[in-house]
């Protein structure tokens, strides 16, 4: 997973608030079969990629210069077997590796918003073996601990932990994913208010859920403006700053 910071009008280049999904013109099992079997090392771009512009996404998070995105490609994680034992101090061969995909990402970026390449200012790359060192998911996957027959159900881990006042929840406890997570949040915090989950998801009276455009700014509520505003004039004064330094 490529994280990226742009400073260029990404919107010229072809990107919105939706998602790319780039994918080669052909059977879609021979390309995951072929993306699991081949040498991720070898070749000038990923084929397939999503790609995604947070900041597009939520206008109130672009600070009027960078735009931010996330971009993934599906490996094996086989890829990474030799990597995974090492320590905090990765080897070189490691981070060649992690560069050599960063190069690819990047060219398969290019091909789906010609010439962004020319504007990066932040390139990162997470690799399964970032995903196991921070939140220890199984193999490095982005959807949280294994889910095979022994973790879903009455085998899924449990709510309540073994240690007093500590409870669990997330992708990684009932089940994954956003949906997964969400639901786990709901019985964990039914558990501790000795609730049933279906209570908490009563609607109160007076509470709003509010859902706004990213496209259309038109009936954006003055909070929002204002958090715009206060992000860019944020970013206008650090910019400053670092050309007077
Ligand atoms: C690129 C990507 C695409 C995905 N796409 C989808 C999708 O389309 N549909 C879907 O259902 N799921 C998707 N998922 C999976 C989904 O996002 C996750 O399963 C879900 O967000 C997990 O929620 P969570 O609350 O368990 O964990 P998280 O959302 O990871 O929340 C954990 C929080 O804990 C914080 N934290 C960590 N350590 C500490 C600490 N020591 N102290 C304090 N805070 C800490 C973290 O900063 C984070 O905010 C995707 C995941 C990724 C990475």
């Amino acid at each position: 997973m490529l994280f990226l910071t742009v400073d260029t009008d990404v919107r010229q280049l072809g990107m919105d608030s939706g998602n790319i999904w780039m994918m080669p013109n052909k059977d879609a099992d021979e390309y995951y079969d072929n993306a699991l079997n081949t040498d991720i090392s070898k070749g000038e771009a990923f084929e397939g990629m999503f790609i995604s512009c947070t900041t597009l996404k939520d206008p109130t998070s672009f600070d009027g210069k960078h735009h931010c995105f996330e971009a993934i490609t599906f490996i094996d994680y086989s890829a990474f077997e030799n990597f995974k034992d090492e320590k905090e101090q990765r080897s070189e061969a490691y981070l060649k590796f992690k560069t050599r995909l960063t190069e690819k990402m990047i060219n398969g970026m290019d091909k789906a918003l010609p010439g962004i390449s020319q504007h990066i200012v932040h390139a990162e790359l997470g690799t399964p073996i970032t995903n196991e060192y921070y939140i220890n998911t199984t193999l490095g996957n982005v959807y949280g601990t294994e889910k095979s027959l022994k973790h879903i159900g009455p085998f899924a881990y449990k709510a309540k932990s073994e240690i007093e006042n500590l409870y669990l929840c997330g992708a990684s406890i009932l089940s994954h994913g956003v949906a997964g997570a969400s639901h786990s949040g709901v019985d964990t915090a039914a558990i501790i208010l000795g609730k049933h989950p279906d209570e908490l998801k009563k609607p109160r009276e007076g509470q709003l859920l509010q859902i706004y455009e990213a496209e259309d700014g038109s009936d954006y509520p003055d909070w929002m403006l204002k958090k715009m505003e206060v992000k860019k004039a944020r970013a206008i004064s650090k910019l400053k700053k670092e050309k007077v330094h």
